[in-house]
């Protein structure tokens, strides 16, 4: 193992400001952002943030931002860190587009499909001295509730296997609810969800495709769930390196090295207030129920980000939402984090784009 994690900072902030989409167009709507040129800084009416990053409507292209935001993680991977990518936002403000959660031709700009690619390319490079060993899990938070998008149970038998594309299920959920669980030496695990072990590109980005059409239609209320639950991509990557040990004076020969991380690939609920999210009481609740994992989220990187509080070893509140459960073992400690506030430069927006930057700027 890698005694220091490749660098001090574990939670970096970024902002993608999507463009005007058609119905803002259509309804007139003013651009109330601005970046500041040259700089990771964006002005919203008197208020001004600066972040790591900013990646605005023009200028900057989703390679960029794959490059700056996750690259670095998907390397940790290789050395045994783990990692987590969240965005952030309010409904509609581009969180969906900026992982690539979406339903098919959703192409490969969004941050996983990228994530993907650069994985398998790795893995070619280092297959001489390394044997590999990929796992896939795909669960959505609504509720406080887990629910599987990769079980078996809702894939359409026949599809899978005459495209070939969907890999070995090696464990299949029962009735039971998945539960999180941690492991005396810290690590965190899912029980109960379906993990899909991998070998190919096409088998990974196929579980992608099956769990976002699944997030898509899985409820009666199609519209509403989605915007209202956190989406978690997982990628585990396991590995097995043969050391060369010839120069050892005491014992030449060759040496194995075990090393185990995990990627989150984290599609947020958004973050508008419940009372933007309907009238009636049980999506109030919802609505609470959401804000407890962003709330909780909000508290352990802010907890996280400051310096001072981590050296005098403050409590981080892990337990409090499921979502920072799950993400224990993996925001913090050696892992590195990324958030990705996402914001709509509409002016009809204002208010929530301003909450987001608000709490974005929380968690630098
Ligand atoms: P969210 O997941 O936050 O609710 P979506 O990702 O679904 O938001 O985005 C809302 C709409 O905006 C979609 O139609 C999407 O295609 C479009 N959109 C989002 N981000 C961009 C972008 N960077 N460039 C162009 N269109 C975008
Ligand atoms: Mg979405």
């Amino acid at each position: 193992m890698e005694s220091a994690p490749p660098d001090d900072c574990s939670v970096k902030v970024a902002v993608h400001i999507r463009p005007l989409i058609g119905d803002e167009r259509l309804q007139g709507c003013k651009d109330c952002v601005t970046v500041v040129p040259g700089k990771p800084q964006v002005q919203i009416g008197s208020h001004s943030f600066t972040f790591d990053h900013v990646y605005g409507s023009s200028g900057s292209s989703s390679s960029q931002m794959y490059e700056e935001c996750a690259a670095p993680l998907v390397d940790g991977l290789f050395q045994g860190y783990n990692a987590t990518v969240l965005a952030y936002g309010q409904t509609g403000s581009g969180k969906t587009y900026t992982m690539g959660t979406g339903c098919r031709d959703s192409s490969q700009t969004g941050i996983i499909p990228q994530v993907m690619n650069a994985l398998f390319s790795k893995m070619e490079t280092l297959k001489d001295q390394t044997e590999f060993q990929i796992h896939v899990s795909f669960i959505e938070i609504h509720k406080e509730e887990i629910q599987d998008l990769l079980d078996p149970c809702t894939i359409n038998k026949s599809d899978t296997t005459s495209n070939g594309h969907v890999g070995k299920v090696t464990h299949v959920p029962g009735k039971p609810p998945i539960q999180i669980r941690e492991t005396s030496n810290g690590v965190i695990t899912l029980a109960g969800s379906t993990e899909v072990s991998v070998t190919t590109l096409k088998e990974m980005a196929a579980c992608l495709d099956q769990g976002s059409v699944s997030r898509a239609t899985g409820s009666t209320n199609m519209n509403n769930q989605s915007s209202r639950s956190h989406a978690i991509f997982t990628i585990t990557v396991e590995q097995m390196r043969k050391i060369n040990t010839e120069n050892c004076p005491y014992n030449g020969s060759l040496k194995e090295e075990y090393l185990c991380a995990k990627l989150h690939l984290v599609d947020l609920a958004g973050s508008e207030r419940a009372k933007r999210t309907g009238s009636d009481g049980l999506r109030f609740k919802e609505g609470v129920h959401i804000n407890k994992g962003l709330l909780a989220l909000g508290n352990v990187i802010s907890a996280l980000g400051d310096e001072k509080k981590r050296k005098d070893g403050v409590h981080v509140p892990y337990r409090d939402s499921k979502l920072t459960r799950l993400l224990q073992d993996s925001l913090g400690g050696n892992s590195r984090t990324v958030m990705i506030a996402c914001i709509s430069p509409a002016d009809i927006n204002a208010e929530e784009t301003l909450n987001t930057l608000k709490y974005a700027n929380r968690a630098r």
